[in-house]
């Protein structure tokens, strides 16, 4: 096992609840701290794409638990997110960092539409590019749209912020004492050791398309720049 993998184009995944600082809304130090860790990486060279969820606004389902219709309910998270990708590219660009927000969901005024071919170019000039409201469907999850928008990037590995956990375990930390966090492991002994990694469906995208996974805590000072730089942190998942 080597310490260090020299990526070209990388995914990061941020989930929304760390973005509110556990709270609904912004929490602008977190935001800045993050932009200031993506920037340094972004400028050693490596190319980021950024994927963002919307837990700190509103979740579909939970949303659906208090009576709402799920379809509309998830394009009201989708939208939430966006204001996440707004706050982002605000601090990357304070930090001098060129940064291109494309929407699922076509919103000209605020956004890039989705395309594809267009968000590869500008990460090739070095731009920052953030993929905002989701899928621009119901029913998926940001973990989901992540791996999707990896793949269809050409990303060479999809990079999982957590927040509370630092890694994929041998079984829930919470719950088991004697659980042990994984440094290395395939999507296949994952599935046979029945470990949850991510959901069910951005899982199997990344193991049928044998796009390696990281999955490691944002909590730690430097880690979202680490783990962009191809350091070894947290639980590596392979093909
Ligand atoms: N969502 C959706 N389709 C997508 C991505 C997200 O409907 O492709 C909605 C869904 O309601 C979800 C919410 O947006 O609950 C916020 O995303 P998520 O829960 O994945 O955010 P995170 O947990 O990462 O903060």
């Amino acid at each position: 096992v080597s310490d260090r993998t020299t990526y070209t184009r990388v995914l990061l995944k941020l989930s929304g609840e760390v973005f509110g600082g556990g709270r609904v809304g912004l929490d602008p130090d977190v935001v800045k701290s993050i932009a200031q860790q993506v920037g340094a990486a972004a400028r050693s060279g490596v190319q980021v794409a950024v994927v963002i969820g919307g837990g700190n606004f509103f979740r579909g389902a939970e949303l659906q638990t208090k009576g709402m219709d799920r379809v509309r309910a998830d394009y009201m998270g989708m939208l939430g997110i966006v204001m996440n990708c707004l706050a982002l590219q605000d601090f990357l660009e304070k930090e001098g960092v060129d940064t291109r927000v494309q929407t699922a969901i076509t919103m000209g005024q605020v956004a890039e539409p989705y395309i594809p071919r267009r968000a590869i170019r500008h990460m090739e000039k070095g731009r920052v590019v953030i993929f905002g409201a989701g899928m621009g469907m119901p029913f998926f999850s940001t973990d989901t749209v992540a791996v999707q928008r990896a793949l269809e990037s050409r990303c060479d590995a999809v990079l999982m912020a957590k927040s509370g956990v630092d890694g994929v375990y041998t079984a829930d930390p919470k719950k088991d004492p004697t659980a042990t966090r994984i440094d290395e492991l395939t999507y296949q002994e994952a599935l046979e050791r029945e470990l949850r990694v991510v959901d069910q469906t951005a899982f199997s995208l990344a193991a049928e398309n044998k796009l390696p996974m990281v999955v490691f805590s944002m909590e730690q000072q430097g880690a979202i720049t680490s783990a962009l730089r191809g350091e070894r942190i947290g639980t590596l998942v392979t093909p």
